[in-house]
């Protein structure tokens, strides 16, 4: 069933991604399993989803130290400076950053670790007073600091827009959220100018996201069902 669930997504997927021009291996899925059992987590990698996404430090540590099979996991959720440690240990991708002083204690736990960071930048797209993540004028002074002060490598931009009853409703976040990836991409602030990452979209509003350009879509309970 985790099977088709899966395969459903994905079709799902590749049409808006050939709606909005672009094929469909442009954009990735992340399985996002908190709060998900690890028997469902093998299931859904045994039918080819390596992607993950987990919120929780503790869980993840869990989860991911007793996984013998190598996924490839990203952090989503919030990080606290005291953790930044165990995070670059776990994860591949932090998605989450939003301010100067984590991105530093990355590069510095990173350099100790000898491994390489890579980042993404969480922009509070829809101005929310209760979320995390950094104002969208304020994006492009907090790249230039982690590039000039940082060897973490920037990916992109992750957002999550405010939350509404109408998934249409999130299409202009995720089409801001686009627009302002573009202009720092303009300005030559990506180190991979190739391919700039836009982490946007969840269960319910994944397909727009994948219209308006996202090229990770992180789906939890679409995929798994409801969390404990
Ligand atoms: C939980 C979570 C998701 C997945 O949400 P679903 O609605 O279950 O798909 C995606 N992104 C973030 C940041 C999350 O915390």
């Amino acid at each position: 069933m985790l099977c088709d669930r899966l395969e459903t997504i994905n079709q799902k997927i590749v049409r808006a991604a050939e709606r909005s021009g672009r094929s469909g291996d442009s954009v990735r899925l992340i399985a996002v399993s908190k709060r998900q059992s690890m028997e469902k987590i093998l299931q859904v990698a045994s039918c080819g989803q390596l992607l993950f996404g987990e919120n929780y430090l503790q869980e993840a540590r869990e989860k991911i130290g007793g996984c013998e099979k190598k996924l490839c996991w990203h952090l989503i959720g919030h990080l606290q400076s005291n953790k930044a440690g165990l995070a670059v240990q776990l994860f591949d991708v932090i998605e989450t950053v939003d301010r100067l002083k984590i991105a530093r204690l990355l590069d510095k736990h990173a350099k100790q670790q000898q491994k390489e960071i890579k980042i993404l930048i969480q922009v509070n797209i829809g101005r929310e007073k209760q979320k995390h993540g950094v104002l969208p004028e304020e994006t492009e002074p907090l790249l230039r600091s982690i590039l000039e002060e940082t060897g973490c490598r920037v990916l992109g931009l992750m957002t999550l827009p405010p939350w509404s009853a109408h998934p249409e409703d999130s299409r202009s976040y995720f089409k801001k959220l686009r627009m302002l990836s573009e202009e720092l991409a303009d300005k030559g602030l990506f180190p991979d100018q190739d391919r700039i990452e836009l982490s946007m979209g969840m269960s319910a509003d994944y397909t727009i996201a994948v219209e308006e350009g996202a090229t990770l879509v992180r789906v939890g309970t679409a995929l798994f069902g409801r969390r404990k």
